[in-house]
């Protein structure tokens, strides 16, 4: 078990927040496996979402060039600034880690990569602002909720897999490090998690000729699951003949269900729609 947590909560008197996903890291095992994970070296910059009382911010400090860690909670500001003051390649930033201008945060740097054990309420819209704005990191390597590193991990035909699965897998290559037991966790939240571990692709995995509107196609089809693809497009924006000319050129059977389609085959429906709009 992971001294420097307890030691700072009592030290501290600090008293958790629950809506802000305080759940702090206890497990040493844990710890080590989202910093193995993370190969760090002296060349990287490391962005650090939710430090807590900074159990792993420290072991990061420790490996890589330098860290920057952004913390919404300014009860915490204090005891990470008094207790990581030795560590001269810190920085820390007070903010909400959606708020961040990380173009002007990562400017220069080279080697970017993002570790983190996610507050469990922003872990989505945190994944989707890295994977789309733009930002030139190397990896996530981050601990969420199990149910979302099994969505973002899955493969099509199952029922994990959805509109998160495809925008991950349009970007990154995908990979569980580890499950975690909510165990490892003061206090303990009710769900397990999973470090996961997602590798930015050079460039997407597919090309397509609109990207907002492969995205629409992807979002419409599991917006309703449970309907065939005929019935999920039908807002896509052509008329009955062009839409059963789209999935005849794209090879698709508009009878299937979304869920079944891999990503190369969303890419190839979203293309065909595009010529025919
Ligand atoms: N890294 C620590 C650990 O592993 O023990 C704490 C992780 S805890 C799951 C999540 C942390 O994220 C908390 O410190 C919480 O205050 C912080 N947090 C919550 N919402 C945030 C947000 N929108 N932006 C930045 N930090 C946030």
């Amino acid at each position: 078990m992971s001294k420097w947590t307890n030691e700072m909560v009592k030290k501290y008197d600090f008293k958790f927040t629950k809506s802000l996903g305080q759940n702090f890291l206890i497990d040493d095992s844990v710890l080590n496996a989202i910093v193995d994970s993370s190969e760090l070296t002296k060349d990287d910059f490391v962005i650090e979402i939710g430090p807590g009382v900074g159990t792993l911010t420290k072991e990061l400090l420790d490996r890589a060039k330098s860290v920057c860690a952004i913390e919404l909670d300014s009860r915490l500001i204090p005891i990470l600034e008094t207790e990581l003051a030795e560590y001269e390649n810190f920085k820390l930033i007070n903010k909400d880690a959606l708020k961040v201008d990380y173009e002007q945060l990562t400017e220069g740097e080279k080697s970017i990569k993002v570790v983190a054990n996610l507050p469990y309420y922003v872990t989505t819209p945190i994944i989707a602002m890295f994977l789309t704005e733009g930002i030139d990191f190397k990896f996530l390597t981050i601990m969420i909720q199990k149910e979302v590193a099994e969505r973002i991990d899955a493969e099509p035909g199952t029922k994990d897999y959805g509109a998160l699965s495809i925008l991950a897998q349009y970007y990154c290559d995908t990979k569980i490090v580890r499950m975690v037991p909510c165990s490892a966790f003061v206090p303990r939240p009710k769900v397990d998690s999973i470090v996961i571990r997602l590798d930015r692709l050079e460039k997407p995995r597919i090309e397509v000729k609109d990207e907002k509107l492969f995205f629409k196609v992807v979002k419409d089809a599991f917006n309703m699951r449970r309907k065939t693809l005929w019935n999920t497009m039908k807002g896509i924006g052509l008329d009955k003949e062009n839409l059963e000319k789209a999935f005849e050129n794209a090879g698709i059977d508009p009878k299937r269900r979304g869920e079944t389609l891999t990503i190369q085959e969303f890419g190839k429906l979203s293309d065909c729609i595009y010529e025919l709009r």
